[in-house]
């Protein structure tokens, strides 16, 4: 397969040009092209020789790829299906993931796939259920912020999509530096939040090497009760993550925050809330409230509406900045947990 040339740094992409025949220069050329015009295609590329142009065809590809299709919610979220080739232990495979854009009132926010599947199995998520089919390559991360229609508009990024980033580290750190470097997209760190539900080993990399907001997915205080929810918590339990994420500091401008998806009976007593205030108590953080989408077969019941009020004002009064996450995309199956990247017969 030829390689692809997006999420390649400027000195890459030089030892690239000089490989086609091109002058040095060219590598700098060329991530203008891919990372200031986002151009789609070599043809775009007019500062190039033709020569040089026809010489790269043969060698390279841009690495953008058109969605296959869109849908849009009522709420106006629109969600994008890729079709991707995964590289599984060597072998490649074809599979299908999404992006969600999420505009709300001056922001447009993309909600990014790290991974085509995931393997950490929580029990309450449809991409988590469909198995693992493969790590995104660097190109299929960032191809998301180029192929989606709002590229140009795009205000924030979250990586909450399909998969696990810190499962996927490697083109997850290449595809951070890329938006974030003067050379590449020339993003704000500000502007990025990575969600993870803690594998410790990358997460301490990523909160090293980069200045992106960080979102931790926990869902419940209780060590038993979350590894029944979340087999993570076996290898790398939350306490540990909690204990990490104190060491780094997030009373600035980089924030923390914990995502906590609420299921009736399970997870939405007072008792959790009281013990979530214990692991979190003295951390500059907030803590998102979710409704649970209810996915087919699953035991697991959102929690009622008042129930959640009552979570949120408890740990508001411990002193811990609660907020209820507004829900968005439902209708189209764009929200929380619900990604599937659909496509042919498959779930
Ligand atoms: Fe994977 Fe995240 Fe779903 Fe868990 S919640 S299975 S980590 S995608």
């Amino acid at each position: 397969m030829m390689e692809k040339l997006l999420g390649k740094t400027p000195d890459e992409l030089k030892r690239a040009a000089l490989e086609a025949g091109l002058p040095p220069f060219a590598g700098k050329q060329l991530a203008r092209w891919l990372y200031v015009r986002k151009a789609r295609g070599f043809d775009e590329m007019t500062d190039i020789s033709k020569e040089g142009r026809e010489s790269l065809k043969r060698m390279y590809l841009v690495g953008t790829e058109a969605p296959s299709s869109v849908s849009e919610s009522s709420d106006g979220t629109r969600k994008y299906l890729f079709g991707v080739s995964c590289d599984r232990n060597g072998r490649t495979e074809e599979s299908a993931i999404e992006a969600v854009m999420i505009p709300d009132e001056d922001r447009k926010t993309l909600c990014v796939s790290s991974q085509a599947g995931c393997r950490m199995g929580c029990l309450f998520c449809m991409t988590g259920r469909q198995g693992f089919h493969g790590n995104l390559s660097v190109a299929d991360i960032l191809n998301q912020f180029v192929s989606v229609d709002e590229s140009d508009s795009l205000t924030n990024a979250v990586f909450m999509g399909m998969g696990e980033p810190l499962d996927n580290w490697d083109n997850i750190s290449r595809a951070l530096e890329v938006l974030t470097a003067p050379w590449g997209f020339a993003w704000s760190p500000k502007r990025i939040t990575l969600s993870t539900i803690g594998v410790l080993p990358n997460l301490k990399k990523f909160l090293d090497t980069s200045r992106c907001h960080l979102a931790v997915s926990l869902h419940n205080p209780f060590p038993g009760e979350r590894e029944a929810m979340m087999p993570v918590q076996k290898a790398w339990p939350a306490e540990e993550v909690v204990r990490l994420v104190r060491k780094y500091d997030f009373s600035g401008q980089r924030r923390v925050s914990f995502e906590y998806t609420m299921f009736s009976g399970i997870n939405d007593d007072k008792v959790h809330a009281d013990a979530l205030y214990r692991l979190l108590r003295g951390l500059e953080c907030r803590v998102n409230l979710i409704r649970f989408h209810k996915i087919p077969d699953s035991p697991y019941e959102p929690s009622p509406a008042p129930v959640m009020q009552r979570f949120m004002e408890r740990l508001n009064n411990h002193g811990i900045t609660c907020t209820i996450r507004a829900s968005r995309g439902e209708d189209i199956e764009a929200a929380c947990g619900l990604l599937a990247g659909k496509h042919k017969d498959r779930l």
